[in-house]
């Protein structure tokens, strides 16, 4: 049989962060009674009309500008029409043509150290449906529409991704981003980021592609590998059997970690949108696309690209920005040791791996970033030796104490003094003749041989920088 790939694209919904709704002024998010936070509005009275929440197009205007896309001047609501019981409008108000965000994209941070860059097709508003609660004791079903009207974004990506690895990465990757800036509080728990899967496979190398399945509503990172590993699978036996794919929505049926299908799948023209007459067009200005701008903070992109001029290799840097909380910890650090590429050198060798061997946040350590900046001001002071840091560092990483303290209660800080150095040294070069005949004769290099004679009869605690320059000062005296 051909060799066949997987091609995922994925639409994710993530709830803007305002405090009331997308077209009333009722609460979001806050737990209540059912059905308490409602109006005529967000219960789709006949005659009521929709007032579009500013709070809510800046937010998702800022997500656009953060991934790079275009800020259409000009966005209009649709009526996307269907019937469900939770959604009283018999429509959804969303954005079909033009939505307020076009193309962008994401660099994903994979896990060999490269990149690979996701593209977004759109970002367009849309308002949630309420919810059916089923009540078993009496079986029957019940209508709660605390949640209808509450504003979201849809990140519609193209079908980029090629694997269950590539699309939680960059889930996570995306809530990051959109979490950092507030755009969405992103509690996956609470539904408030969540996705439909899209996935197809073709042959290797194809360009055309596939009949694909969309696997709705997952909202946990799991969910989404454990679906889209058995949906490949299912597809790939079912090529294998000569049979074709049919275009499907499927539900994931977390339980059994298998999908199963809900509906054919619809198309568009299926649901008769239509211009919403309720609602003018949305505007954002260039004024107020510039002033996004000026208050986000630098992009990750502009983040990693200085990190790697200031002298850190890529592979630090990813393994900085894949752990949540890696980079605010790294940058918090470095207010007390402003030298990236040591600091980044002990975050990848020590403290990332213990935390994440532990299952620890970077935040939670107790090793606070001040205490890693210092044990690099040590290191560089020459008051620390590597292998002591590194041998000290569990113990560090456990208690959180003072690295200068711990370093010296253990024994394990350098002697820098120029007294014992100096003892150490004359006692080096009187025992080493030869040695010191070949380094006054002109051969410099020798100096390096006597230095590990003094870090030998220091048992290793003379700071060896500290030790060349008492050698230094002890063979000059000689030469005169
Ligand atoms: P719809 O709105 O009908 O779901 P779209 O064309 O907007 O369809 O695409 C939705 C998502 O499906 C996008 O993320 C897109 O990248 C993805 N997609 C489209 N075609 C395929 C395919 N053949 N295989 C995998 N994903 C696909
Ligand atoms: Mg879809
Ligand atoms: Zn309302």
């Amino acid at each position: 049989m051909i060799n066949m790939e997987p091609v995922i694209g994925l639409e994710i919904h993530a709830q803007l962060n305002t405090r009331t709704k997308l077209f009333c002024s009722c609460p979001v998010g806050q737990k209540a009674e059912p059905n308490a936070h409602i109006c005529e509005i967000c219960a789709g009275q006949p005659g009521a009309l929709p007032r579009l929440n500013e709070k809510a197009v800046e937010l998702a205007a800022r997500a656009v500008v953060a991934l790079g896309g275009t800020v259409n001047a000009f966005s209009l609501f649709s009526r996307k029409n269907y019937f469900y019981p939770d959604l009283p409008n018999g429509f959804q108000t969303s954005q079909l043509d033009p939505p307020v965000g076009s193309g962008g994209g994401l660099n994903l941070a994979l896990a060999d150290g490269s990149e690979k860059f996701i593209r977004l097709n759109r970002v367009h508003m849309e308002d949630d449906a309420g919810k059916c609660v089923h009540d078993e004791k009496r079986d029957r079903t019940l209508v709660d529409l605390n949640r209808a009207g509450t504003p979201l974004i849809e990140i519609v990506t193209e079908p980029d991704l090629s694997s269950s690895r590539e699309a939680m990465d960059f889930l996570k990757q995306l809530r990051g981003l959109l979490t950092q800036l507030e755009v969405t509080r992103g509690r996956l728990e609470e539904g408030e980021f969540r996705c439909d899967v899209n996935i197809s496979l073709k042959p290797v190398g194809s360009e055309t592609l596939g009949v694909r399945t969309e696997i709705k509503n997952l909202n946990s990172f799991r969910y989404v590998g454990q679906a889209i590993d058995f949906e490949i699978r299912r597809q790939t036996a079912l090529y294998a059997a000569g049979y074709a794919i049919e275009q499907q929505t499927l539900h994931f049926d977390h339980l059994k970690a298998e999908t199963r299908p809900l509906r054919s799948k619809e198309e568009a023209h299926d649901y008769r949108y239509f211009p919403q007459p309720d609602l003018p067009p949305v505007t954002v200005s260039p004024e107020t696309v510039a002033a996004i701008k000026e208050t986000l903070p630098p992009s990750l992109e502009s983040v990693k690209e200085k990190l790697i001029a200031s002298g850190l290799t890529l592979e630090i840097v990813n393994n900085l920005t894949a752990t949540p909380g890696a980079l605010d910890y790294f940058l918090a650090a470095l207010k007390a040791h402003n030298d990236p590429k040591r600091l980044g050198t002990l975050m990848a060798e020590l403290f990332l791996p213990t935390i994440r061997s532990k299952g620890l946040a970077p935040s939670e350590a107790k090793l606070t970033p001040p205490k890693l900046g210092q044990l690099a001001q040590l290191l560089a002071e020459g008051k620390l030796g590597k292998r002591a840091a590194y041998e000290m560092f569990g113990e560090l990483f456990a208690s959180g104490e003072d690295p200068l303290t711990l370093a010296g209660a253990k024994g394990l800080t350098l002697v820098s003094d120029a007294g014992p150095l100096l003892e150490w040294a004359k006692e080096i070069v009187a025992a080493n003749p030869e040695e010191t005949k070949l380094y006054l004769g002109g051969r410099k290099k020798i100096l390096s041989f006597l230095v590990g004679q003094v870090m030998r009869r220091s048992q290793g605690a003379a700071d060896p920088k500290k030790a060349a320059q008492a050698l230094e000062t002890v063979l000059g005296a000689l030469s005169q």
